[in-house]
């Protein structure tokens, strides 16, 4: 009979895409798939440790698989798949561990011939979640070593695929048909390939590959934003308006106690900076053009972070006009530097400045969108529920029409804003297909 999987997957676009690259090597092996964890004969499950919360689902999850399926052969990778710690509290439902990177050995211990030889898990082609967008990794690992971040322990250090190989896999997906593309990595613009292109080329190159599609990239690193970066950005026609640029914390000796390399000046200039060289071309065009939308990621309650530095944060969310932010509350990840200082902000405040930000934010994401009412927008369609049919914009909006209205999913409609919200769009479809 033959032999099937199930793949669990948590945390970020990068696991996403790791697991894409699992299940196709396990087809390749003769597994398919099956939506029955507790019949499948292996189990992945891909970890997230970057928080607390998403260590912990896995504390309960992976017993749970092993008992409902105990004649299953339970693998687990992603974040937690190196920590010792993890490997002792969950020895005995983990019947293989399995860093990312190991993956082309993996045919060996579920005792099959495989494709042990190749360089470099990035190698192994993914089996795409979705038939229209598409994660493309352009490396992995980090080598920043932030103090609070436990990726370049989960990960390793950081390693790039060559320029080409990227360029292949996006021509492959864009003759496929497409939409968008996504280029990943932790810190995708420290990218650079043996033969020395660096990010800014690559995006250029991936621009230039013909066909219509949407192009966006994530994450950025401050430290790492180059002008030829924001200058590439503003140039390339089917690069999306949307720059995720993690700032992390707005006080300067906060900053600096993550390893985090720059000033709260410095990120404010390169917003200003992105914003100047992008939308003053959107001045007199005929049909309205989204203007830049910039998000960030967020930590508050870092160890020793005073109400006056969380105040800076705060400084900081005003002056930079968010559209969206990821806010976390901080909590200590085993092995980080910043674990062995005292996580000395409690629960309570940590939520509370939290709430702090999210007030402010809402205020700038609603006077941002402001400028959409009335204008026709083009949004990608990806998801359709009880409430509607739901897309994003170029900028990365999201909007709801009515879910009998003429849109598919995986397709591209123009849309005209009738309703704003801080979060979100609504809108009637004026045509059908693009
Ligand atoms: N490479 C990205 C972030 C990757 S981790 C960058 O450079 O910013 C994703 C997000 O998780 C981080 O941006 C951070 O906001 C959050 N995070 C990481 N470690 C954390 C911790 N110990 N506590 C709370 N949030 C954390
Ligand atoms: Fe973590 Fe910092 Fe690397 Fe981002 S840049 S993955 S936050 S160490």
């Amino acid at each position: 009979m033959e032999k099937t999987y199930h793949i669990i997957t948590i945390g970020c676009q990068m696991n996403k895409s790791d697991s894409e690259r699992i299940a196709n090597y396990l087809e390749s092996l003769g597994y398919s798939w099956t939506d029955e964890r507790e019949r499948a004969d292996v189990v992945v499950t891909t970890t997230c440790g970057v928080r607390q919360s998403a260590e912990d689902r896995i504390y309960g999850l992976v017993p749970r698989i092993k008992r409902s399926n105990p004649k299953g052969r339970i693998i687990l990778t992603g974040c937690l798949s190196r920590r010792e710690d993890v490997r002792r509290r969950l020895e005995e439902y983990v019947d293989i561990w399995m860093p990312i990177t190991e993956l082309p050995d993996l045919a060996a211990k579920l005792g099959k011939k495989g494709t042990g030889s190749l360089s470099g898990y990035l190698k192994i082609n993914p089996k795409y979640g979705s038939n229209f967008s598409a994660f493309v990794p352009i490396g992995n690992g980090c080598d920043n070593f932030c103090t609070y971040c436990v990726v370049p322990y989960a990960r390793g250090r950081e390693t790039y695929r060559p320029a080409e190989d990227v360029i292949r896999e996006a021509e492959g997906l864009i003759k496929k048909g497409y939409k968008e593309i996504i280029l990943i990595a932790q810190n995708v613009n420290s990218y650079k390939d043996e033969k020395g292109m660096d990010f800014p080329d690559l995006l250029r190159a991936v621009n230039d590959i013909e066909g219509d599609f949407w192009l966006r990239f994530a994450t950025s690193h401050p430290k790492d934003m180059s002008n030829k970066l924001i200058g590439t950005i503003a140039g390339c026609a089917k690069l999306c308006q949307h720059v995720h640029l993690p700032a992390q914390a707005g006080d300067d000796e906060v900053l600096r106690r993550m390893n985090r390399k720059y000033t709260k000046d410095h990120y404010l200039k390169l917003i200003e900076k992105i914003r100047a060289e992008f939308d003053p071309k959107l001045k007199n065009r005929k049909s309205f053009v989204e203007p830049i939308s910039i998000t960030t990621d967020i930590i508050v309650g870092f160890p020793g972070e005073t109400k006056e530095q969380f105040q800076e944060t705060a400084r900081l969310f005003r002056a930079a006009r968010f559209d969206m932010a990821y806010i976390a509350q901080y909590s200590p990840r085993p092995g980080t530097a910043s674990a062995k200082m005292e996580d000395d902000v409690c629960r309570k405040e940590k939520k509370r400045r939290e709430e702090e930000l999210m007030k402010i934010l809402r205020k700038t994401a609603l006077v941002n969108n402001k400028i959409y009412q009335g204008k026709i927008v083009e949004v990608l369609f990806d998801k359709k529920n009880q409430k509607g049919i739901f897309g994003k914009t170029r900028a990365n909006k999201t909007v709801r029409c009515d879910r009998d209205a003429k849109a598919k999913i995986g397709e591209i409609a123009r849309v005209k804003i009738l309703k704003i919200q801080d979060f979100g769009l609504e809108g009637k479809i004026i045509d059908g297909k693009k």
